[in-house]
């Protein structure tokens, strides 16, 4: 998901094939293919992430020819056939192999082999630093000697012009001459030739004539930038009016380097104050100006960096984004991430599918409450949780969409399943209140094993037929709708699952619910009482209308009242499917 899905698997024996076919638990998209030189030589394009199940040097002679560099190069993990080793060779970092290969250890119960100097050390990587702050690096060649140096000396020396929270190996300096690293969007800043690091904080003003060509744009916005000694790679964006933002020169220039285009109304363009008026703009778009308002409209700055510059066709201002100013232009240009709205199932870690936890080890930060995350505390420990009590879904999923719109990637954590009395439906419910053209998270939720499925398997085969579920919580739902809808299901005979039987402060809800359905069923009818399912002190018990509040019933139960045919054999309750059929199950 997050280092890009497109996996392949190389097997040379049987046994390495069976135990690829095993890692497509982990990764379900992985595509299983024969070791030969020539299938890993048509497959190295297309593919993210290569696992070889092999002896390594059999990889390393095949993948020689193929690599290019660390930035480009997929992430290579070579296997041995018992799984005891996942050996993280090639991108560990940029590529995630030392993370796949961290996965695929734990998925198998094997060891990671990590080798990357930092890890080792326990020092900051520097490209994965860079990445995760938003920084690009602009000599990847110079990397290896910042890295090495890094390791050697324990610490580097940093200067910055920009805010940035420095690991604690990075030592801050105010002399760029003394820097290790730079970070700054001036190309240059010392005499020497430095490391810089590029923070993306420019926006480009741009107006131009129609039909400008995407060549002509980028010479000028190259030209302007050279001129003020800014550096290219610090452009985020491009900004302009309206009606500019779908020609085609800008389009295809803004594709090429993935700039966002933020467009602007004359109206608005027109409230910035203090910008040069230019008549050919006026008449041409109803705008006095666009390459400066539309720049400063962008990144809220009050400066132009770049004052207007007519080169050729193409007219060319910037402006630096501000940290903390104007909250909606700073939502537009971030990038927002991704919201897994997982279900933990009944709770134990056997009964969460592979590829929820799989989200869940892909997440930047954990949000659930207390018990939940207690019971799959193995998988979160190494993350950041924010957890809060029971009763306050509602600030959880605020604060899941609150940090995805600022890039997180972001697991919302529910038991049983997130859609069933849980958390996806209040995900999408602040999402769509969510005002402005900003752009959302991606929300994917992924299912678990409900309470109702898990106490179902537990008391054997009570769901064979049509069933309905009832939650008795009147928190959220006034009383009256749930004894009509109690009715309803004990008229249709429906069997009926009750959710949320009894609380502390709920307790009389479970006997009116029972009156309701003794008015319709019989006293014998079979009731199962399930309890904590699927944890450490369950509880299962089978009984029936008539006796069924002398049994404990609490907010850990779930109770599953039998229809008309319901029947009990062997300590187990059953609905036969047919009714024709039910004699053949009496004892
Ligand atoms: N999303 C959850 C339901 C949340 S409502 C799901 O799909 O299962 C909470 C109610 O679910 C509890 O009051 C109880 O009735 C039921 N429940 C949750 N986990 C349970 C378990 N392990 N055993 C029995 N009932 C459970």
């Amino acid at each position: 998901m997050s280092t890009g899905n497109k996996i392949a698997a190389f097997y040379v024996t049987d046994k390495g094939r069976l135990l690829a076919e095993r890692i497509r638990n982990l990764y379900p998209g992985v595509k299983v293919i024969k070791f030969s030189t020539s299938a890993v030589k048509g497959a190295w394009d297309e593919y993210k992430s290569f696992i070889f199940i092999m002896a390594v040097g059999i990889v390393v002679r095949t993948v020689a020819p193929l690599i290019k560099d660390k930035k480009s190069d997929p992430a290579v993990i070579v296997l041995d056939e018992n799984g005891k080793y996942a050996i993280s060779l090639l991108s560990g970092h940029l590529g995630g192999a030392n993370e796949r290969a961290g996965e695929i250890a734990d998925f198998l119960g094997g060891e990671a082999v990590i080798t990357t100097a930092s890890n080792v050390n326990g020092l900051t990587s520097i490209d994965l630093w860079a990445r995760d702050n938003d920084l690009v690096i602009e000599d990847w060649k110079l990397l290896p000697h910042i890295g090495t140096r890094l390791i050697n000396k324990g610490v580097l020396n940093v200067y910055a012009d920009v805010e940035v929270t420095l690991p604690g190996e990075f030592l801050n300096v105010t002399d760029p001459a003394s820097a290790d690293l730079i970070i700054t969007h001036m190309k240059s800043l010392s005499a020497r030739e430095g490391f810089y690091l590029r923070p993306k904080n420019l926006v480009v003003g741009i107006g131009c004539n129609r039909g400008t060509s995407a060549e002509e744009i980028e010479a000028a916005v190259r030209k302007a930038l050279d001129e003020h000694n800014l550096s290219f790679l610090s452009v985020r964006s491009v900004a302009t009016i309206h009606i500019k933002a779908d020609e085609p020169g800008i389009r295809m220039f803004c594709e090429r380097y993935s700039f966002d285009v933020l467009s602007f109304r004359p109206e608005e363009l027109n409230g910035v104050a203090g910008v040069a008026r230019s008549e050919a703009a006026f008449r041409a778009t109803g705008a006095k100006a666009v390459a400066e308002p539309s720049a400063l409209l962008a990144t809220g700055a009050e400066k132009l960096l770049i004052p207007k510059q007519k080169i050729g066709n193409v007219t060319v201002a910037a402006a630096e984004i501000k940290k903390g100013v104007r909250e909606v232009e700073k939502k537009e240009l971030r990038t927002p991430g991704k919201i897994y709205v997982v279900g933990t199932g009944p709770g134990n870690v056997a009964h969460i599918t592979p590829y929820a936890q799989k989200a869940i080890r892909e997440s930047d930060i954990i949000v659930g409450y207390g018990i939940y995350v207690e019971l799959i505390r193995d998988l979160v420990k190494d993350k950041e949780v924010f957890s809060t009590g029971m009763t306050q879904e509602i600030d959880r999923c605020k604060k899941a969409v609150e940090l995805s719109l600022r890039g997180k990637t972001v697991s919302v954590i529910s038991g049983g399943d997130p859609g069933i009395y849980a958390m996806a439906g209040l995900v999408f419910e602040l999402l769509r209140q969510q005002n402005g053209d900003a752009p959302l998270p991606a929300v994917e939720v992924i299912p678990g094993i409900s309470a109702l499925n898990a106490c179902a398997a537990k008391l054997g085969a009570p769901l064979m037929h049509d069933f309905a579920s009832i939650s008795l919580s009147d928190r959220l739902t006034p009383w009256d709708l749930i004894e009509k809808r109690l009715d309803a299901a004990a008229v249709a005979d429906f069997v009926i699952v009750l959710y949320n039987p009894k609380s502390k402060g709920r307790t009389e809800q479970i006997s009116k619910a029972r009156e309701i359905i003794l008015r319709h069923r019989d006293p014998a009818t079979p009731v199962g009482i399930v309890k904590g399912a699927m944890r450490e002190k369950e509880v299962i018990i089978i009984t029936d209308l008539r006796s069924m509040l002398d049994h404990e019933i609490d907010m850990q139960t779930t109770v599953v009242i039998g229809n008309s045919n319901t029947l009990v054999w062997n300590n187990v309750m059953i609905t036969p499917r047919g009714y024709e059929k039910k004699k053949q199950y009496k004892q």
